[in-house]
């Protein structure tokens, strides 16, 4: 099923994400994680796509098995920068084959290690036009978005740039992680004057340790809020009282923003289903239609 047929069809939607493993052992543990997840039945599960190159084969593999093993619908993300037409061209080959029907588009990050080889693409953008016009409407296809901006491009030139974004084909938007639920809404708020009507996903990471948040504040623009950070310098050297705070945290966010009309929630599991299940229970978000 298309993900646009989802959102089309609910006024709240919950899904989860993993990511590809490295190596075998790893490969067990996401199947294990995604037999844990599927038992909460979310709308769809969304694969990562390895930026550093090696895991890349395995989003459609991971895609597909959510789909057959699972019975869930599947999510695979692709991102295109230094990536040559034909290598695109390969993993939607791919996608359809398996039956796998809906895209996260995006660019991805430079890598900070490596000079990247000149590849096809500049922006997230111009995947989307390509699929499109290989593919027609065979995919329905989702993109990224950053209440707080894009840490490359000030926040006006981000909006403008995600308005052509969305024109070019997006069926619905997945949130970069945000700690302070006011950015979103007055992101939502500028997303409505610009006539972006499309569903807006909110994207939330339950940070559930010391060495997450400085992860997610090197590899995105998130302010954290002093509430939060309060937590962080009470409870750093308490690893076990850190996760419960920490998952607290994440069951607030959820609950307020389900109370302001979120059309879905999108966790972030980095492949421990505990942490999503206790989000889910507490929240009673999937059994909320
Ligand atoms: P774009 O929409 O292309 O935007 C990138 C930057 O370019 C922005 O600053 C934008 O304002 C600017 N821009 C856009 N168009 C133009 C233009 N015409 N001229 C000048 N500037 C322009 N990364 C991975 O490697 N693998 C993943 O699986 C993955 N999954 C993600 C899932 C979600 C929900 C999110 C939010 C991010 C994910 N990322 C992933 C990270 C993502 O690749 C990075 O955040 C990346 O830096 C931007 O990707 P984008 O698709 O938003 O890029």
């Amino acid at each position: 099923m298309k993900i646009a047929d989802i959102y089309k069809s609910k006024s709240l939607t919950t899904s989860f994400e993993v990511f590809p493993p490295n190596d075998k052992v790893g490969l067990e543990q996401v199947y294990n994680c995604l037999d844990i997840l599927s038992l909460e039945k979310p709308d769809y599960i969304s694969v990562t796509y390895g930026a550093g190159g090696n895991t890349k084969g395995r989003t459609v593999e991971i895609a597909d098995r959510i789909k057959r093993q699972n019975g869930l619908e599947s999510l695979a993300h692709l991102t295109c920068i230094g990536a040559k037409k034909e290598e695109i061209d390969r993993v939607l080959e791919d996608l359809e084959k398996n039956n796998i029907e809906n895209i996260l588009a995006l660019r991805g990050d430079y890598p900070v290690d490596r000079e990247l080889e000149k590849g096809d693409f500049n922006y997230a953008r111009e995947l989307i036009e390509y699929i499109h016009k290989k593919k027609g409407d065979k995919f329905s296809i989702g993109a990224a978005y950053y209440v707080e901006g894009h840490r490359e491009t000030n926040d006006i030139l981000d909006l403008f740039y995600l308005k052509e974004k969305v024109n070019a084909g997006v069926d619905f938007l997945i949130s970069q992680i945000f700690l302070d639920n006011e950015f979103f809404y007055s992101f939502r708020d500028k997303l409505e004057k610009l006539q972006i009507n499309i569903p807006l996903v909110a994207g939330i990471m339950p940070v559930t340790n010391a060495k997450q948040i400085k992860k997610i504040t090197s590899l995105c623009s998130c302010t954290i809020p002093k509430k939060f950070l309060k937590i962080l310098e009470k409870y750093e050297d308490n690893p076990p009282a850190l996760k419960e705070a920490g998952l607290a945290y994440a069951i607030e966010q959820v609950v307020d923003l389900v109370a302001s009309d979120i059309n879905g929630i999108h966790l972030y599991t980095m492949n421990k289903p505990e942490t999503a299940k206790k989000i889910i229970d507490a929240t009673g978000i999937i059994r909320h239609e």
